[in-house]
């Protein structure tokens, strides 16, 4: 029989504004040494801020956004929302033809004829796009229109104020090693796992190779140690499940990513993942 003490810590993680699905996933949160994050939307704001536009010869920054706006239309990636947003004109959603969102890679859509291409240096590698290869900082969108390469725009991010923080409790609370996880340039990727003061940071990750990871994160721990994975669901319904606690942020997170989580954070605050393993320890403290 499940103890009493349980249901109790269960109340008391929802008072924090964690909801925790079974009282095996509140004694898990307990022997939890490796915590991994995905990055987009779960360390930082996922608010993206298209900051610059830069069109190849010959193209205006308007028709470059307007590419972009016109291949972004139907994606829900935060990306995709900053560049509507950034794009001040209307896009007529009958001119669409096929429509075709290639996770990890971007974007591939007929516009009245034209075929655009959007999304990151894998893609454009493997349509065979011959792009820029100049540094930037943030994350950067290729475009293509007709097999031609178009430009680039390149849009940020920010850390989420309490990101910091929460990487310091979870150390104080007993996690051994902290991870991201992130389909992002392996240059945003060591901006943002130094800022944090990350164990380990892997970039240009496809969602197969993030599971890929987890499976070898899990390999090296202990039998009893858990394995946590945090994430918005965008595209990472698949580790979500793999991990030994899988935890969605309930406030970006889709309904699916809600619904494979064992945890849910009510709020998209990384220190409630904090407050849940406080509330964890103390519920063990009680029932033993
Ligand atoms: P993260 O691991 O940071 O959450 P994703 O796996 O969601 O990132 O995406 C990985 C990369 O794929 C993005 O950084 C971007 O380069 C590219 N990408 C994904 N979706 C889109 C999109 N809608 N438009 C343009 N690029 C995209
Ligand atoms: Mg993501």
């Amino acid at each position: 029989s499940i103890p009493l003490g349980f249901f109790g810590g269960i109340g008391g993680a929802s008072r924090n504004g964690v909801l925790v699905k079974g009282g095996n996933y509140l004694e898990a949160l307990n022997n939890v040494k490796i915590a991994v994050f995905d990055k987009t939307g779960t360390l930082t704001k996922g608010v993206f801020k298209v900051t610059s536009v830069v069109p190849r010869e010959g193209l205006t920054r308007e028709a470059l956004l307007e590419y972009a706006a016109y291949a972004e239309i139907h994606s829900n990636h935060p990306i995709a929302r900053s560049i509507q947003e950034a794009h001040q004109g209307k896009v007529d959603e009958q001119k669409i033809e096929t429509y075709e969102e290639i996770s990890g890679h971007g974007i591939k859509v007929r516009v009245a004829g034209q075929e655009i291409l959007a999304g990151n240096v894998k893609l454009m590698d493997k349509e065979g796009i011959e792009h820029g290869k100049e540094k930037v900082l943030g994350t950067v969108v290729h475009l293509a229109v007709d097999g031609q390469y178009a430009g680039h725009i390149v849009i940020s991010d920010e850390v989420k104020e309490d990101s910091a923080g929460a990487m310091r409790q979870l150390k104080e609370l007993g996690v051994e090693k902290l991870v991201m996880l992130t389909g992002d340039s392996r240059e945003v990727g060591q901006a943002v796992g130094n800022s944090l003061g990350l164990d380990e940071v892997h970039a240009e990750l496809l969602p197969h190779q993030k599971v890929e990871q987890v499976e070898r994160l899990s390999r090296e721990k202990g039998p009893k140690d858990k394995l946590l994975f945090v994430g918005d669901g965008i595209n990472d319904a698949p580790v979500l499940a793999r991990a030994d606690i899988g935890v969605a942020m309930g406030g970006l997170g889709s309904d699916a990513a809600i619904e494979a989580a064992d945890v849910v954070l009510m709020t998209d605050e990384p220190t409630k993942l904090a407050a849940a393993i406080k509330v964890a320890q103390r519920t063990r403290s009680i029932v033993w």
